[in-house]
This record gives C-alpha cells, sequence and structure tokens, in this order.
C-alpha cells in the first residue's frame, strides 16, 4: 500500500508498504477523512521525538473498517468510525492507574506516527479497536467527525488539566485549532471570562464565536501585563501554544492556587522556565499540568454528543479542503507554512 512517511528529520515521501495486519483484538481501516496535525509538523521538521525512518505520517482520522480481529466484540467490517489520535492499551496498569494515554511508558499511547505507522495510508492498524473506536454517529459531518480524532479532545484536556470551575477568569495563550477548541470547552465548563492570546485575524474572529470575552495580542507586548492590566491575576491559564518560555508570562499572571494546563508539544529547547519570585519563590501553589490527550471510545462518544445536540461544532475550524490521499502532502505542508489564513486542513478520499 502507498503511504505518506517521515523519511528522516526534515524529510518526507512518499513510500509503499506492506498492508498492515489484523490481530485480534484489532481493526484494519481505510480513511474516509484526514487531518494533518501541527504535532506532525514538530515531530518531521524540529525532530522533537527524535529520528523516525519510513514511518508513516498522520493521526486525525475517520475511517471505514475492511478487517476486523476475531475478538472484537462492537464493530463490523463495513462500520463507519472515529479513531483516537491516541491509542491505548486498556488492559495495562497505566490505563487501571488512570493514565492511559502513558501504557507502555511516557506518551506510548500515542502510537500513530510515533511508534507505528499513521493513518497517511491506504490502510492503517487500530489497536484494541473496542476502547479505541466509536461508530460515526449518523448525520455527523465528516470535518466535526475528523476533528474528534485530537483537536477537539485535547483542546478539552487544556480546560480539564486548568480544572476551569464556574466564573474563573482563563488565559488561553494559542489560538490555533488547539487553543479554539480549549476556548470552547472553557466556555462549555463556566469560564465568566476567557483571554485569548492570539493574533491571526480569523482565529480571533473565530475565538470569539467560541466564547473569548476578550482577545491579546501577544505582537503588542507582554502577555502577562496586558491581561493583568485588564482583570487582575486570572485563575488559570491553558497553554496551547509558544514555546518553553511561555511558561515565564503563564505563571506571571496566575493567582496564587492557580493552575496551567499545558496541552502544547514543546518541540524544542531543553528546559521549562519558570520564574523563581513569581512562583512564590517555590512555595506559591501555582500548578502546572501537562498532558497529553486521553484516547478512548466512551471520551470520544461523550464529545461526539456534544456536537451532535449542537453544543459544539468543531467544523468551523476547517479552512482548507481537499480530495484524494495524495493531497495530504500539499495538506501537511500548509501546516507546516502555516498561511495566515489557515487554521486547519480536511481531506476528503
Ligand atoms: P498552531 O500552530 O496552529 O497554533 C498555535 C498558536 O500559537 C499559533 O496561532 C501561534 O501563532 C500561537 N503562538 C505562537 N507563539 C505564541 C506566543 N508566544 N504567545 C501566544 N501564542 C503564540 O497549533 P495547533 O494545531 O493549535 O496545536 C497547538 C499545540 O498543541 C501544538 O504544539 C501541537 O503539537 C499540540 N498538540 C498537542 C496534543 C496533546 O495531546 N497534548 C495534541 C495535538 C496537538
Ligand atoms: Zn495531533
Amino acid at each position: 500500500m502507498k503511504g505518506f512517511a517521515m523519511l528522516s528529520i526534515g524529510k518526507t515521501g512518499w513510500i509503499e508498504k506492506e498492508r498492515p495486519v489484523c490481530g485480534p483484538t484489532d481493526a484494519i481501516c481505510r480513511p474516509i477523512a484526514l487531518a494533518p496535525c501541527t504535532s506532525d509538523v514538530h515531530t518531521v521538521w524540529a525532530g522533537a521525538i527524535g529520528d523516525r525512518h519510513e514511518l508513516i505520517l498522520g493521526h486525525e482520522a475517520v475511517g471505514e473498517i475492511v478487517e476486523i480481529g476475531s475478538l472484537v466484540k462492537d464493530f463490523k467490517v463495513g462500520d463507519r468510525v472515529l479513531i483516537t489520535a491516541i491509542t491505548p492499551d486498556w488492559n495495562s496498569l497505566a490505563a487501571q492507574d488512570g493514565y492511559a494515554m502513558h501504557s507502555g511508558g511516557l506518551l506510548s499511547g500515542w502510537k500513530f506516527s510515533n511508534f507505528k505507522d499513521g493513518v497517511f495510508a491506504e490502510y492503517f492498524h487500530v489497536n484494541d479497536a473496542d476502547g479505541n473506536l466509536a461508530l460515526l454517529p449518523e448525520g455527523m459531518d465528516l470535518a466535526s467527525a475528523c476533528m474528534l480524532a485530537d483537536m477537539v479532545p485535547t483542546g478539552v484536556h487544556g480546560a480539564e488539566l486548568a480544572d476551569i470551575q464556574f466564573g474563573d477568569k482563563v488565559a488561553v495563550i494559542g489560538i490555533g485549532p488547539v487553543g479554539l477548541m480549549a476556548v470552547a470547552a472553557s466556555a462549555i465548563r463556566g469560564a465568566s471570562e476567557i483571554f485569548a492570546v492570539g493574533s491571526r485575524p480569523n482565529c480571533v474572529e473565530l475565538a470569539k464565536e467560541f466564547g473569548a470575552t476578550d482577545v491579546i495580542n501577544y505582537h503588542d507586548g507582554d502577555i502577562a501585563e496586558q491581561i493583568m492590566k485588564k482583570t487582575g491575576s486570572v485563575d488559570k491559564v491553558i497553554i496551547a501554544g509558544g514555546t518553553v518560555d511561555t511558561f515565564i508570562q503563564a505563571i506571571n499572571m496566575l493567582k496564587p492556587g492557580g493552575k496551567i494546563g499545558n496541552i502544547n508539544y514543546l518541540g524544542e529547547g531543553d528546559y521549562v522556565k519558570i520564574p523563581r519570585t513569581q512562583w512564590g519563590c517555590g512555595m506559591g501553589h501555582k500548578q502546572i499540568v501537562g498532558g497529553l490527550m486521553p484516547g478512548g471510545r466512551l471520551r470520544m462518544e461523550k464529545l461526539a454528543s456534544l456536537v451532535m445536540t449542537g453544543r459544539l461544532n468543531p467544523s468551523k475550524l476547517i479552512t482548507h479542503r481537499f480530495e484524494g490521499l495524495e493531497s495530504v502532502e500539499e495538506a501537511l505542508m500548509l501546516m507546516k507554512d502555516k498561511p495566515k489564513d489557515l487554521i486547519k486542513p480536511l481531506i476528503l478520499l
């Protein structure tokens, strides 16, 4: 089969590979919708997780099952399915401990385009099909369905990690597709003020639609100073963009007892900087939690229900549409180059 792969750090290309083998608890799918992710860009061009050779990229897909393992209970060939970007081993101690995304080791629930071939191929393999697939709800558009693979669950996880409560003042740093979903999730969770930090006009517009009450442009100076001038310290910060240095501003704007939820994939830099005095010399009760999004069927079914009841419309993230597997290359290059009008591309097959 044909797939679009990372050949080595900084290099991509089309390769031929054997179609993956279906184990007893697995599924083999063909993609019916795909999207590239900023994480693919960090992986290939920043070499963020180290070198990979001939590894098929991509982890955001909607699929149709073409082969199903003999022990899979709830899915059959021909089913159209949502697939989580993170596909943990649900029968693992890490899962029993509440951290399925780290089953098999740190970040090891993230298998597609990390430890095994991803979804930018004619066929892809899903481990633990009963745990990692969900039926595509009748009537759901493929754009929303594809955003349920990663953008929605990651943005939502930012709000979970920051523990957004009714009436919280929240800053969301970075309003690409992930940050925009974090804005929407904060609004759904009951934040009163949501400061969206970003600059691209269509992202700013969408942030307001998803519930941002104010927009801060990081090109206009220190974002902590800008926010604190308007509202004082915030209760919670979600980091969905920026660098290892972004934690400085996040700590500076956070009140004692506040929480920072980081969902940004730090592609470069060896250390995260925490400002000592603003962190209360180590005694400020300013918590930082960073997390890979949890995968799994139950969570995806619940997030899909938010879409089906009209509480969340992630299809609004899609700014560019393509057709055919071969266009994943162009779509990924768009993610790399980030033209000003891009939020998220979608490929239909
Ligand atoms: P994106 O690049 O589209 O958005 C990031 C935004 O941050 C951009 O708009 C950029 O202009 C902005 N930004 C850059 N520097 C900034 C600064 N100093 N202050 C404020 N904003 C700044 O990326 P995305 O697709 O929205 O993804 C966001 C991050 O989430 C990426 O690092 C991605 O790899 C990561 N991610 C993590 C998970 C997870 O499970 N935790 C899953 C998917 C993606
Ligand atoms: Zn991703």
